[in-house]
C-alpha cells in the first residue's frame, strides 16, 4: 500500500509545543501532535472500495494487514505524524470555548489524482482535548457514521467519507441515556476522509483568544490549498472566502431539507468550513414529516437544532464565522451583506427545489402556495416524507384526485386518521397538483423519472441503522453489507431491496435508537 503523503497542515500551522498527552487549554497552536492507542485486537468490518480507490489504495490493499493495521492506529504510515486539531465552537446556542479533537485523530493528508485528503481516525483514543471523556467510539455510533456518510455521498450530499470501519477490540462504557445506567460496549474506529476537518470552530478559536497573528495564518492556509480558486489579497480573499462558505452551506441544507436529513448537534465546531456534513452523531431521517422533529434527546427541551429550523440555525452559525473573520476585514457591512442575502437566497432555492421534488420544470409564482400547503397537509397527520416524494411520481396527468390519492395513500400511518376533512383536503390538494402537472410539457414518464432522481427511494432510517447494529453487536454483519449495498442507488428502484421501502414499523417509534439518540458515542 502506497499512499501520497502530504503534510501541509502541519507544515504550515503552529504546533503545540508540549506533547503530554493530557487534557488541557493549548495556546497559540492549530493541532497538537498526539498518537493513536494501540487496540488490543482490531478486525475490519466493513471498508469502502470507492473512498480506497479516491485515496489510492487497491482493492487488493484493502485485504493487506498493512490497511488494518494503519486504520485502526495500530501502526502509523512512514513520515506521517499524527495530530489532533484544537477548535472551540457554540454549543447549543451557547459559547463553550476550547473543545478540539476529542476522539479524532489526523493520521496525514494524502494527494491523489491531484485531489488533496485528509485521513481522520475517530475513536482512536484520548488527546489533549479529550476534557473528560475517553476519546473512544463504540461500535453502534461508528457503524452510524460510516453507514451514513457513505448513504448520504450517494444521495448527493456534501459530506466526509467513511474509508473504515473497524473494532478495536477493546471494551468501552458508555451510559447510552445519560440516565445511570452504564454499560460495556464494543470499541470501534472509523476512517473519516475531507478535504480537511477544519471547521467554523477552528476560527472561533483564535478569534476568540485575541490570536490574529493565528487567525491570519488559518484563514490564509484554508484558502490557498482549499479554495485556491479565490483571487485577491487582504479584506476581498477573505470575503470571497466567507460568501463562498455561507453559499455552499446553503446548499448543504438545502439537501438535507430535500432528502429529510436531520443532523441533531448543529454546533459550529460541527460546521465544516467545505459545506459538508460533518460529525454523524444523533442524527436522523424524518419519518412521519415533521418539522419540529429532532432524533437528539439532549436537546428535547428546545428542539434547537429540530428539522425545520436547520436552515435558520446555518444561518445563526455563519454569523459566528462572520464574527470569527471580522478582524482579518474590520468592516462589518460587507459580512452583514452576505449574512442577509442567505434569507432570500435560501427561500428562492428551497423553492426550486421542492419544483423539482414535485416534478415541476416551469416556475409559476403560484407554486410557492401549492408547496406551503403541501407541507402543511405532510405535518397534518403521520405521512411518511420519503414514502410520499416518491410514489407521488405515480401520479399522471389523467388522474383524478381520487385516482392519484391511490398513488400516496401508502404513505399514511394510520388509516384511522384519514377522517372527511383531511381527505377533503387531500383530494383538493391533488386536483391543484393535477391542474400543475397538466401545464408541464414532460410527458408522465420523463416526469416521473426526474423527480425519482431527487426522491430517494432508499434512506437510512433509523430503525434500520439500529437492526444492522443489533446484528453487528452479535459478530453478524451481513445486514450492514446488505445495507450499504442498497444505499449506494437510493434513486434506483432495486426491487430486490423492496422491503426496505416501508414505513417505519410500530415497534420502533419510540425505541432508544431509532427515533431517540443522545450524544453518547
Ligand atoms: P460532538 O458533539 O460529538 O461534536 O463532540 C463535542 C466535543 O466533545 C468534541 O470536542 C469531541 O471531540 C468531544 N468528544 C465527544 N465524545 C468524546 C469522547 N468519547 N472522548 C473524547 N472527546 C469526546
Ligand atoms: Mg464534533
Amino acid at each position: 500500500m502506497k499512499l501520497h503523503i502530504k503534510n501541509n497542515f502541519t507544515s504550515e500551522l503552529p504546533a503545540d509545543p508540549i506533547e503530554i498527552n493530557t487534557p488541557r487549554q493549548v495556546q497559540q497552536s492549530a493541532y497538537s501532535y498526539v498518537l493513536p492507542k494501540k487496540p488490543s485486537n482490531p478486525s475490519l468490518i466493513h471498508a469502502s472500495n470507492e473512498v480506497a480507490h479516491a485515496i489510492g489504495i487497491s482493492d487488493e490493499d484493502l485485504l493487506l494487514a498493512d490497511f488494518l493495521h494503519i486504520f485502526s492506529g495500530s501502526t502509523i504510515y512512514p513520515e506521517t505524524n499524527p495530530f489532533a486539531l484544537c477548535y472551540a465552537g457554540h454549543q447549543f446556542g451557547n459559547w463553550a470555548g476550547q473543545l478540539g479533537d476529542g476522539r479524532a485523530i489526523n493520521l496525514t493528508e494524502v494527494i491523489h489524482e491531484n485531489k488533496i485528503y485528509t485521513l481522520q481516525l475517530k475513536g482512536a483514543g484520548p488527546t489533549p482535548y479529550s476534557r473528560t471523556a475517553d476519546g473512544f467510539a463504540v461500535l453502534r455510533s461508528s457503524i452510524r457514521e460510516h453507514l451514513c456518510a457513505e448513504a448520504m455521498h450517494y444521495l448527493g450530499v456534501p459530506t466526509t467519507r467513511s474509508l473504515s470501519l473497524m473494532l478495536s477490540g477493546d471494551q468501552v462504557l458508555r451510559d447510552v441515556m445519560y440516565n445511570g445506567n452504564p454499560a460495556y460496549e464494543k470499541g470501534a474506529i472509523v476512517c473519516r476522509v475531507a478535504p480537511s476537518f477544519i471547521r467554523f470552530g477552528s476560527f472561533e478559536m483564535f478569534a476568540s483568544r485575541e490570536d490574529y497573528v493565528n487567525l491570519k495564518l488559518l484563514a490564509d492556509f484554508t484558502i490557498k490549498h482549499h479554495f485556491p480558486h479565490i483571487q485577491g489579497e487582504g479584506i476581498e480573499k477573505y470575503l470571497a472566502f466567507f460568501q463562498e462558505v455561507t453559499r455552499t452551506t446553503l446548499k448543504m441544507i438545502l439537501h438535507w431539507q430535500r432528502v429529510g436529513f436531520v443532523h441533531g448537534v448543529m454546533n459550529t465546531d460541527n460546521m465544516s468550513i467545505h459545506g459538508i456534513t460533518i460529525d454523524y452523531g444523533p442524527y436522523g431521517w424524518l419519518e412521519d414529516y415533521n418539522s419540529g422533529w429532532t432524533p437528539n434527546t439532549t436537546d428535547s427541551q428546545h428542539k434547537r437544532y429540530r428539522f425545520g429550523n436547520q436552515p435558520e440555525i446555518a444561518l445563526w452559525n455563519l454569523y459566528q464565522l462572520a464574527n470569527a473573520l471580522y478582524p482579518l476585514i474590520k468592516d462589518a457591512k460587507p459580512l452583514e451583506t452576505i449574512l442577509d442575502a442567505f434569507s432570500t437566497e435560501y427561500e428562492k432555492e428551497y423553492l426550486d427545489m421542492m419544483r423539482n421534488k414535485l416534478g415541476f420544470q416551469i416556475k409559476k409564482e403560484s407554486d410557492i402556495v401549492l408547496i406551503q400547503s403541501l407541507t402543511q397537509l405532510l405535518e397534518r397527520v403521520e405521512t411518511d416524507m420519503t414514502i410520499f416524494f416518491r410514489n407521488l411520481s405515480d401520479v399522471t396527468k389523467a388522474d383524478l384526485a381520487i385516482t392519484a390519492f391511490d398513488s400516496i395513500k401508502d404513505a399514511f400511518y394510520n388509516e384511522k386518521d384519514l377522517d372527511e376533512t383531511v381527505l377533503k383536503d387531500w383530494y383538493d390538494w391533488l386536483e391543484k397538483y393535477s391542474i400543475r402537472i397538466n401545464e408541464e410539457i414532460l410527458l408522465d414518464t420523463e416526469r416521473k423519472n426526474q423527480m425519482n432522481a431527487v426522491n430517494p427511494k432508499y434512506v437510512l432510517r433509523n430503525y434500520m441503522a439500529q437492526l444492522c447494529i443489533d446484528d453487528a453487536d452479535k459478530g453478524d454483519y451481513s445486514l450492514l453489507n446488505e445495507l450499504f449495498e442498497m444505499l449506494k442507488k437510493p434513486y434506483d428502484e432495486q426491487p430486490n431491496f423492496q422491503k426496505w421501502f416501508a414505513k417505519r414499523p410500530d415497534w420502533a417509534r419510540d425505541k432508544v435508537g431509532c427515533s431517540m439518540l443522545s450524544c453518547s458515542s
